[in-house]
């Protein structure tokens, strides 16, 4: 925040009143934080935005009315300028409480008096928020209880750079790094990684001995994240970050010069090497897009891409239980409902899947269209136009549920790359199968191969496997749709999927046992 000698707040139902600027200290944990504000006669007024970032909270700020959200993994708040109410969500309800003084709007940023922040923060947030008046200062100390822990941090060089590992209890579901460089001679360059949700002792992390890569090591602690800083030995000119699910660590690739694909490859040659230790395709996850009150696109005479992607699904099922009887074939659905994107994810991971398959239809945005015919997708960010446009209609599923800005804000672009790096290891198999399932759709169906190409779909994010999206062929193309809702046509399809499954599972598992 800029802060300004003497500023004005301008609203809409006072006169503007003269306020001073204040600053107010934030301790987390030990470490200390600024947050902005201003006082009047009666009241130490703080922003929301900096409490909340202080806190390690995200914030989501409705253009329109100025209403700001704060979100935590426990509940979120709701503040509205010039409104006393405040809407808490937590613990599965949601509560309206009144604050004794409006949240205030002042050069575009809202306020609230210090002295209510802790009761209403401290409903969201594990451990309690307090004020202190007298000395202007906020206490915050996190109850990390239930949050995955950090087991250990290894840094080794490498030919090219180093890798540091964050071993952790569980992975975190968001996790990024960045390194700074002050351009001073003589400064460290710092490396700075975030872990959500996460927690660690800061004491012991503190005091780890330096290492060949940084000299020293320090930890803050928010209430859902944890921030790691390094005081790095040398300069690298990029990073990448990546999880290893096998090994529970939170990987960080340094590159001291451009040629980087050797670390990164080093790395992943010994995780596809852990994994094939125990690779076997025993579990298939089928998953029939939309469902329930998503219909997902509709044909030029009515059909609807939900009906078309279950039934196929079903059918997919039973080709794949006779053709591969020790398989088990697991479906995100198998009747009419709705099952949000992210659990179609969760579903197939807690299944042990070692194969997503996600079908749908596809559609032109005018109908009836000539365009036809098979496209297989596996995940990548969105490259070719054609490709961000039949993702985007996919992800649109996103907009029937309830809280989706909320769940789907972290997937924005970088978010998308890092985790498709995450999918890396997976990205060849992911390739292959697409390519199998248009060879063996096209030469069993009456439906044309258009190719395999990449794309950033939220759905098969969540997936830790080899996956793939299915667009099983166009219900604006009248031909296509008539045969796409005929038994004859789905089931054509279903037997096309079948068999490059069965060469993909033979492929793979030779592969595995051969190097
Ligand atoms: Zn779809």
């Amino acid at each position: 925040m800029r802060i300004k000698s003497v500023f004005l707040i301008g609203l809409l139902y006072c006169a503007p009143i003269i306020a001073q600027p204040k600053v107010v200290t934030l301790r987390v944990g030990g470490n200390a934080s600024y947050i902005g504000g201003f006082e009047d006669f009666n009241h130490v007024y703080v922003s929301l935005n900096e409490l909340s970032k202080g806190l390690g909270l995200t914030t989501f700020v409705l253009k329109s009315t100025d209403k700001l959200s704060v979100y935590s993994n426990y509940g979120s708040l709701l503040f509205t300028p010039g409104n006393n109410f405040v809407v808490v969500s937590a613990g599965g309800e949601t509560k309206v409480l009144q604050m004794p003084i409006p949240a205030l709007l002042a050069n575009d940023k809202l306020y609230i008096p210090a002295e209510y922040a802790g009761d209403y923060f401290s409903r969201i947030i594990q451990g309690s928020l307090e004020y202190d008046e007298a000395k202007s200062e906020f206490d915050y100390s996190p109850a990390t209880a239930g949050l995955p822990e950090i087991t250990g941090v290894q840094a080794q060089s490498k030919a090219n750079g180093a890798v540091i590992e964050i071993g952790m209890q569980s992975l975190p579901r968001a996790y990024e790094a960045s390194i700074t460089s002050s351009g001073l001679g003589g400064e460290p360059d710092m490396l700075y990684v975030t872990l959500m949700p996460a927690a660690g002792n800061v004491q012991k992390l503190d005091s780890l001995p330096q290492t060949d890569i940084y000299t020293s090591l320090f930890a803050i602690q928010s209430p859902n994240s944890i921030q790691l800083s390094f005081r790095l030995k040398q300069k690298y000119v990029s990073k990448q970050v990546f999880v290893d699910s096998t090994t529970n660590s939170v990987i960080i690739a340094l590159y001291s010069s451009a040629d980087v694909q050797k670390i990164f490859s080093e790395e992943l040659k010994k995780k596809l090497e852990n994994e094939k230790k125990n690779w076997k395709l025993d579990v298939i996850v089928i998953d029939p897009g939309h469902g329930g009150k998503d219909p997902g696109t509709i044909g030029v005479h009515g059909t609807e891409e939900k009906n078309v992607a279950l039934a196929v699904g079903l059918d997919l099922r039973q080709d794949l239980r006779r053709a591969l009887p020790k398989v088990k074939v697991v479906m995100t659905r198998d009747k009419d409902v709705f099952v949000p994107l992210d659990e179609r994810g969760e579903i197939a991971n807690e299944a042990g899947g070692k194969l997503f398959i996600s079908l749908h239809c596809n559609s032109m945005p005018h109908k009836p269209n000539p365009m036809h015919g098979v496209e297989t997708y596996f995940l990548r960010p969105g490259k070719t136009g054609e490709a961000i446009r039949i993702a985007a209609q996919e992800n649109a599923a996103i907009k029937y549920e309830n809280d989706y800005e909320k769940k789907y804000k972290s997937y924005d672009a970088d978010n998308m790359i890092l985790t498709a790096m995450a999918h890396s290891a997976y990205v060849k198999y992911s390739e292959r199968l697409a390519q199998l399932i248009e060879d063996n759709v096209s030469a069993v169906a009456s439906v044309t191969d258009n190719g395999v190409s990449q794309a950033g779909f939220y759905v098969l994010i969540g997936a830790s496997m080899p996956a793939v999206l299915v667009e099983t062929g166009y219900l604006s193309n009248v031909r296509e749709e008539r045969y796409l809702r005929s038994k004859k046509g789905q089931r054509a399809i279903a037997k096309g999927i079948t068999n490059a499954i069965v060469k993909f599972k033979a492929e793979y598992e030779k592969n595995f046992t051969q190097n």
